[in-house]
């Protein structure tokens, strides 16, 4: 378990509302330097309002959220810093479709970290070629596949050299023959160290990579064990009830 010193991510009794919706309430997660956490629960549990909150681009009612030792900020420069510290993957890869590929990953390194153009091609193309697109670089976002895209979407995140990355569902709009291309580079990350929180209903990918999962619902955490434990033998009934609609 993370201790004081080695947590990254520190989510503390956070609440918040949309109006009468309670969409998260009293939440407590601590992510452990190179931990990966799997987030899973029923569609409207608040993972996605989560995720956002981690990366700020949803504000919370209370509570507090530190990464690495340091409150979110709350807006100017220091978000910018913020925002490249914590990657985020979404669901949909919201690519740049004017630009190439390859200004899509260099774009926030040069814009943001004043990275020199040549520096930030080779970089960016060392990435592409780590998630197995470089042959894509020269092309637009609209002449790749959707597995190729998302792979350009972890590349583009990992150019900030961000301290942890947020997925949210990242293969649920791909098609099943996809999938697998996109979770053996989330893998390969996983046992790179990089710290990671995955909202996915991806077993096989959380067997594999985590070391925890997280079951939400309700805005509420219920249960949190190792990926076997939790597969095999949920305690909570909400989570029982999750497991045998989708095994
Ligand atoms: P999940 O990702 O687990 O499916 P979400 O975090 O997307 O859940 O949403 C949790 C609940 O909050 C849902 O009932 C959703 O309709 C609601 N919600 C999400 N975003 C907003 C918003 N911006 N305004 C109002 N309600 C929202
Ligand atoms: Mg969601």
């Amino acid at each position: 378990m993370p201790t004081a010193t080695d947590a990254l991510v520190v989510v503390d009794k956070v609440n918040k509302h949309f109006g009468e919706l309670h969409v998260l309430q009293d939440i407590d997660l601590s992510v452990a330097r190179g931990e990966v956490i799997v987030v899973i629960g029923p569609s409207g549990s608040g993972k996605s309002t989560l995720c956002r909150a981690i990366n700020r681009l949803e504000t919370i009612d209370s509570g507090s959220i530190t990464i690495d030792g340091q409150p979110l900020p709350q807006e100017g420069k220091a978000l910018a810093g913020l925002r490249a510290d914590v990657g985020m993957v979404f669901q949909s890869f919201n690519l740049f479709a004017h630009k190439t590929i390859l200004e899509n990953v260099t774009l926030g390194p040069i814009k943001v970290k004043k990275v020199a153009k040549k520096e930030a091609d080779a970089q960016a193309m060392a990435l592409l070629e780590r998630v197995g697109v470089a042959n894509q670089a020269q092309k637009y976002p609209a002449q790749l596949s959707g597995g190729q895209q998302q792979r350009v979407a972890i590349a583009r995140s990992l150019a900030m050299k961000p301290k942890v990355m947020l997925f949210d569902e990242p293969t649920s709009a791909l098609d099943p023959e996809m999938i697998n291309e996109v979770l053996d580079v989330m893998t390969s990350l996983a046992h790179e160290g990089m710290t990671m929180i995955v909202v996915t209903h991806e077993m096989g990918f959380a067997r594999k990579a985590a070391n925890r999962v997280v079951f939400m619902a309700d805005g509420r955490i219920h249960e949190e064990s190792d990926p076997e434990t939790f597969f095999t033998s949920p305690t909570s009934e909400r989570a029982k009830d999750f497991l045998s609609k989708i095994l």
